[in-house]
């Protein structure tokens, strides 16, 4: 009988910085390391916390100036050389590589389900939460597995029979009245509870106040990553979920991937998904749990609700079938009458580029664009709006566009369904009389 030699598993060694060698790169060490084991000292080299590091190389092989090798104790070293000298004249092993894969995809596969958080404030549903069940169920559909909602809240449970209408299957209900309001630590306990137990693989919510508050927090707490405002997901062939966002600037689309932690967390800002079809009397599962959060272990108290939503010159641009915007050609903010003559006329609202905002024409809620709001109007009227690819992002979805501009040659005309070159201050006030005059004739 011959004794099989158990293999000796290679020791990984962990990494370490080379004195005077860092040239502060801008922390391309830290961004590698998958397990967050480097911080930055305020002077850009890394501190690396030898006892979280997996030697995994990654560090070493991004550094710019090889100022990181890997580290080994003498016994380790020991053992690389015996491995060494066994390996001599043998085909380099694989066995390590398998291992690590295996070890991951064991540890993935327990992650199943696409989740929507369903958001709502007094048991009013955000409409954005029904755009998500829609790319849900495409990437449910994608990855063979089942698109759940998550309802959070006091008195809610009518919510659920309105996510089963927008295409969930199941929904996980948490109904209590501490959950009433919205606080981020409530709220927290609460997912990370049902993260925990049932272990979805993807989770969106949308890109409001409180989903980009509590999306944060989550994933901080479930230790994985989150893409924060994409505009595009899609699954790629391996499974895991292609998160598409604007990045440096808006100026390039970068796919971001979370390939070896689960879930993969996504928000999108609402109207940049569309509208789910609604399919009436729709049934599923309802899997009503509970979390053990009380009012006493709650540090924020919600004492008064201030609503903003009434005040004088509040509106809500995302809201607008009709918006009617205007840009740095503008010139001046008492112009803005022009634009708002022509709202009233096909009972619209006003928006604005960003540069009008900055200029101080208009109040930063009417800002279209990557850092205003995304619209999806029926028509939406660009007057002396260039065209940057910031503005573009937040309102080329719109049915119909119609650019009003100068210059001939502006990036507004690519995207326009209908452009007129002219001069604002006599195109806008001549569309505006015409319709007038329309309308004035089939009064009488
Ligand atoms: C990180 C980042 C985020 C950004 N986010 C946003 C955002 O959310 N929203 C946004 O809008 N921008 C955003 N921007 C700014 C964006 O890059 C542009 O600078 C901005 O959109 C330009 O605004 P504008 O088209 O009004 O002005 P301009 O680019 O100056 O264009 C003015 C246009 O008016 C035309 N014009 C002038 N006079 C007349 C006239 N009498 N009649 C007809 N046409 C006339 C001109 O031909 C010109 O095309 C962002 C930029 C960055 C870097
Ligand atoms: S070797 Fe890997 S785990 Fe260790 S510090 Fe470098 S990147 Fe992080
Ligand atoms: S990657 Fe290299 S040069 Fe860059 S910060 Fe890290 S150690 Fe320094």
């Amino acid at each position: 009988m011959t004794e099989t030699k158990k293999p000796v598993k290679k020791p990984r060694g962990v990494a370490r910085l080379i004195e005077n060698k860092c040239i502060a790169c801008g922390a391309r060490c830290q961004s590698a390391c998958p397990v967050n084991c480097i911080e930055m000292t305020e002077a850009g080299e890394p501190i690396i916390l030898s006892e979280k590091c997996i030697g995994c190389i990654k560090c070493v092989k991004v550094c710019p100036s090889e100022a990181l090798e890997m580290y080994f104790t003498p016994e380790e070293l020991k053992i690389l050389e015996e491995i060494a000298r066994q390996q001599e004249g043998a085909a380099p092993a694989v066995e390590e590589a398998d291992d690590e894969a295996a070890t991951l995809a064991k540890k993935l596969a327990v992650y199943k389900n696409v989740w929507v958080f369903v958001e709502q404030t007094e048991g009013v549903p955000a409409r954005v939460s029904w755009e998500l069940l829609g790319v849900g169920a495409e990437l449910a559909t994608a990855r063979n597995t089942e698109l759940c909602a998550v309802v959070i809240g006091s008195g809610v449970e009518h919510l659920c029979a309105e996510a089963f209408c927008f295409g969930a299957r199941k929904v996980y209900l948490i109904d209590a009245p501490v959950f009433r309001y919205y606080r981020t630590q409530s709220y927290l306990e609460a997912t990370c509870y049902l993260i925990e137990k049932h272990k979805p693989e993807i989770i969106l919510m949308g890109a409001t106040g409180l989903g980009r508050d509590l999306a944060g927090a989550v994933a901080t707490r479930v230790a994985t990553g989150l893409t924060a405002d994409c505009t595009g997901l899609a699954i790629d062939d391996k499974g895991n979920l292609m998160q598409t966002r604007p990045a440096f600037g808006g100026n390039i689309m970068a796919t971001i991937m979370c390939d070896k932690f689960r879930p993969q967390m996504a928000t999108v800002r609402p109207n940049v998904m569309p509208m789910s079809p609604r399919r009436e009397g729709a049934t599923g599962e309802i899997i009503r749990e509970s979390c053990p959060v009380r009012e006493d272990d709650l540090a924020v108290k919600v004492l008064e609700i201030i609503s903003d939503s009434k005040s004088k010159d509040s509106v809500d641009i995302t809201a607008a079938d009709f918006i009617v915007s205007g840009g740095r050609g503008m010139m001046g903010s008492d112009n803005f009458r022009l634009l708002k003559d022509l709202a009233d006329e096909i009972g619209g609202v006003v928006g604005a580029s960003r540069s009008a905002v900055d200029a101080g024409w208009m109040p930063q809620d009417r800002q279209v664009g990557q850092t205003g709001k995304t619209v999806r109007p029926k028509i939406y009227i660009a007057c002396g709006i260039s065209g940057a690819i910031q503005h573009l992002v937040g309102m080329q979805d719109a049915d119909m566009i119609i650019a009003i501009n100068r210059d001939k040659e502006a990036p507004i005309f690519e995207v326009a369904t209908y452009g007129i070159v002219g001069d604002l201050f006599k195109v806008i006030p001549a569309i505006t009389a015409r319709i007038r005059e329309i309308k004035g004739a089939k009064a009488a």
